[in-house]
């Protein structure tokens, strides 16, 4: 199958083809018009004369409220999608594609809800006799640059929030994983999105994802990936707003009073899910000494029944990592670990060209990569504390704060060490992983400087312009 550059609302030709390639087997999946950095200026300009006729607020919702029904409709075709070009099982691409519906219906309503604030004017001597108000105004073009392995629902984060909040769009999606978010945009087309508010060009990082950045025009860039690649962004565009998530390195806390075999459970399942290529997958279980054999075993129980091989199959848990480069950076971790003194309880090998087994280590020490850095594969690293202090010592020792967990039934502990882990969200009872699309989603430290989920992006891709009117009584 071939795919076009959406410019201007017309798929093009650009003389030039990317080819994706699914990370299980290296078959064709499809070959994409690969856009050049001068297709950016067009592109911006296409968004910027679109943007000179607005899109009223209800018609915006109608547009992505359209949009989520037809995602509704054609999910099984985009979930195999998914599996196709970055290998997500399709147990997990189902999962995606029902809350990329559920990103673009919280959009829409927030299309409809979004307004400025009434300013309390009669509080101070000076403002006496005046009433002033903000309106949400739109920031102006938007670029959006993606990461590979949500190519689907973290494109709707971008999208839709823009949509929502007035502004037209220029995405560059992952180069490995594109066609989901091509399919995405024909579906907008198919909405009545009007030309130019969204433009979608594919290739790669250094070239057309720098030209995007560097494009005097975009008003803001929203990125997600990695960090090397996004404060780097930062740097480049100091006269941009410059919106980064980005990686994690998740702890999960288990205290002696918590319920060990969910949270045995809730590990396995969200360590080792994608193969952990997830910002928020489990990578660190931090277990109190008095439970920590029987959290061990429990575990490793469910590790091992775990269903590892073809992505497409209904039941395979784990399936392959983006690229064979990938899958040897993370025995190379692995294995520095070891040389270090860590223990291999579980796999460490590849089970297939580009499948490394599901991987649990222990005796760990918080200086190795495999603990404080995100691994992105299939690993989960314990370790055991005897008291609270260790276990927040443990758990932030890294410099990411994205998200964390917690397993207690002791509400002060919960609370108490939801204080003081340096997460942006601490979740209790249940794992880091956890993400519902409305939720303000984003990391303190090195995971990022922003908030996702369609309300805060659109208070990011929107400035307040305030009106005073004088003379009032
Ligand atoms: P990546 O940083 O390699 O690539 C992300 C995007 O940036 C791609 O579209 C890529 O082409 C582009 N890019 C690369 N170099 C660029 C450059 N010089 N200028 C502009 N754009 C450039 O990340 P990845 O491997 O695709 O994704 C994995 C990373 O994403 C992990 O670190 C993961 O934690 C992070 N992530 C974060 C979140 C979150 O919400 N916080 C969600 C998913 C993934």
């Amino acid at each position: 199958m071939e795919y076009g550059m959406l410019l201007n609302g017309v798929w093009r030709d650009t003389g030039a083809v990317w080819e994706v390639r699914s990370p299980y087997d290296g078959a064709l999946v499809g070959s994409v018009a690969e856009a050049k950095p001068e297709n950016v200026t067009e592109a911006t300009s296409a968004a910027m004369r679109a943007m000179k006729e607005p899109i009223p607020a209800y018609r915006r919702a109608d547009i992505l409220e359209s949009v989520a029904k037809l995602l509704k409709q054609k999910a099984e075709d985009f979930s195999k999608t998914l599996v196709l070009e970055a290998g997500k099982p399709i147990k997990s691409a189902r999962g995606e594609v029902e809350r990329a519906v559920s990103t673009l219906t919280v959009a829409a309503s927030e299309a409809r809800n979004m307004s400025g604030e009434v300013i309390p004017m009669g509080a101070t001597p000076a403002g006496a006799g005046k009433l002033a108000f903000t309106v949400r105004v739109p920031i102006g073009v938007v670029g959006a640059i993606t990461p590979f392995n949500f190519p689907l629902n973290l494109v709707c984060h971008k999208l839709a929030p823009a949509i929502a909040a007035g502004c037209a769009v220029v995405l560059k999606p992952a180069e490995r994983t594109p066609i989901s978010a091509i399919k995405l945009a024909q579906l907008f087309l198919e909405a009545g999105l009007p030309p130019g508010w969204l433009n979608v060009l594919v290739g790669d990082g250094p070239t057309l994802g720098a030209a995007l950045v560097n494009e005097p025009n975009i008003a803001l860039i929203t990125f997600t990936g990695s960090g090397a690649v996004g404060w780097s962004i930062r740097e480049q565009a100091p006269r941009k707003k410059v919106l980064l998530e980005l990686g994690n390195s998740s702890p999960v806390l288990v205290f002696d009073d918590g319920d060990v075999e969910a949270a045995a459970s809730t590990c396995a399942r969200n360590g080792f899910s994608f193969s952990g290529q997830s910002c928020i997958s489990v990578q660190r279980a931090i277990v109190h000494r008095g439970v920590a054999d029987e959290f061990e075993r429990e575990f490793l129980k469910r590790v091992s029944d775990l269903v590892v091989g073809d992505p497409m199959d209904e039941s395979t848990d784990v399936g392959p990592l983006i690229s064979k480069r990938e899958c040897d950076r993370v025995l190379s971790w692995i294995d520095e670990a070891q040389k270090d003194g860590a223990m291999i309880l579980s796999g460490g090998r590849l089970a297939q060209e580009t499948i490394v087994q599901p991987t649990v280590l222990s005796n760990v020490k918080p200086e190795m990569k495999v603990f404080n850095r995100e691994i992105f594969g299939p690993v989960v690293v314990i370790s055991r504390f005897d008291h609270v202090d260790e276990a927040v010592e443990l758990a932030n020792a890294t410099e990411y704060g994205l998200q964390a967990g917690v397993y207690t039934n002791s509400l002060d502990r919960a609370i108490a060490a939801a204080g003081r882990l340096q997460f942006a969200s601490v979740l209790i009872n249940e794992a880091p992983t956890f993400r519902a699309d409305q939720m303000p989603y984003g990391g303190w430290k090195e995971s990022g400087n922003t908030r996702e989920g369609p309300k805060y992006a659109m208070m990011e891709m929107t400035e307040p312009k305030l009106i005073v009117v004088n003379g009032v009584p």
